[in-house]
């Protein structure tokens, strides 16, 4: 019988052992437990990194990348702004001196039988083609004299021609325009009658001066109701050879322009002493044309645009 309870004491010890063994084994499920929160933290610590991140893109990295690309926008009219400069640069640059010929000393071809005196009509026709040339873009224009005195001062002749010439050298020209009107007889009722242009005999300045002629006529008989004679040259061999041995021109207006280094050109716009065109000189709006179409002629020639 002690033996039986003996065993039974052992049985129970060991099922003593196994029970505090069982207990033992539940705290670790604690632990786990104590882990899973562990990773709750972390996941809120990852998403509190996330919402970091992103906060960092907010912190406006696109904002300065905007404002990067608005600077070069801002930086574009810049580059625009010299293109708009070039143009200016590129154009034209013409200068013309205008010579409203004779004037209240200088007027050998003053005829007072005929209504008027030539050195107005020429001043009324320059002044009305210096009025359109500065409508024209490119052009640079300059005048001989504005009013009826010399631009010389009271000297006649010769010394009168170089006063007008020399402002062509000065400004350096690219033509220089002299605007006279005709006379054969002097009388009324002279037969010749109309337009004509004069021209420099030096050799670099024929063809191109030719042309400009040419245009000329054409504009002014558009104009107004004149007839159209030609383009000439007249030299003058008592005056010697210009440095490319042509024979120099007769009109000092000319060669002297040549000896400037620019051409001269002379315009007769019409007969005073011609019945037809001594009334149509006598009508200041035909005046005024004939300035205009020798200013439109002269921006064909040149290719010269209106502003
Ligand atoms: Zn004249």
């Amino acid at each position: 019988m002690k033996r039986k309870k003996l065993i039974y004491l052992g049985l129970i010890s060991v099922l003593i052992l196994l029970i505090v063994t069982g207990c033992a084994a539940a705290n670790p499920g604690e632990t786990e437990s104590t882990e899973t929160t562990a990773e709750v933290t972390t996941t809120n610590s990852e998403t509190e990194t996330s919402s970091e991140t992103k906060a960092q893109p907010t912190t406006v990295a696109p904002q300065t990348k905007a404002t990067e690309t608005k600077e070069p926008e801002t930086k574009a009219p810049e580059t625009v702004a010299p293109t708009t400069k070039a143009p200016e640069y590129q154009e034209p640059s013409v200068v013309i001196v205008l010579d409203a010929g004779h004037d209240t000393v200088y007027h050998s071809r003053n005829h007072p039988s005929l209504g008027f005196n030539e050195q107005d009509l020429n001043l009324k026709i320059a002044k009305a083609c210096k009025k359109r040339l500065n409508e024209y873009a490119g052009v640079k224009v300059y005048m001989t004299r504005k009013d009826g005195s010399c631009p010389a001062g009271n000297i006649d002749g010769d010394e009168c021609i170089k006063a007008r010439t020399s402002l062509g050298t000065r400004k350096n020209a690219d033509l220089f325009v002299s605007f006279h009107c005709n006379a054969s007889t002097g009388v009324l009722g002279a037969s010749a009658n109309g337009a004509e242009v004069h021209i420099s005999n030096y050799k670099a300045y024929t063809e191109s001066s030719r042309r400009l002629g040419y245009i000329i006529l054409n504009h002014l008989a558009s104009a107004v109701d004149l007839n159209t004679r030609d383009v000439y040259i007249q030299t003058d061999p008592t005056k010697g050879y210009y440095d490319d041995g042509s024979v120099q021109d007769k009109f000092y207006l000319i060669s002297q322009s040549v000896e400037g280094g620019h051409p001269g050109i002379i315009i007769e716009h019409a007969f005073m002493d011609n019945s037809h065109d001594n009334a149509l000189l006598k009508n200041d709006s035909n005046l005024k044309k004939m300035g205009i179409a020798d200013a439109d002629a002269l921006a064909e020639y040149y290719n010269l645009s209106l502003r």
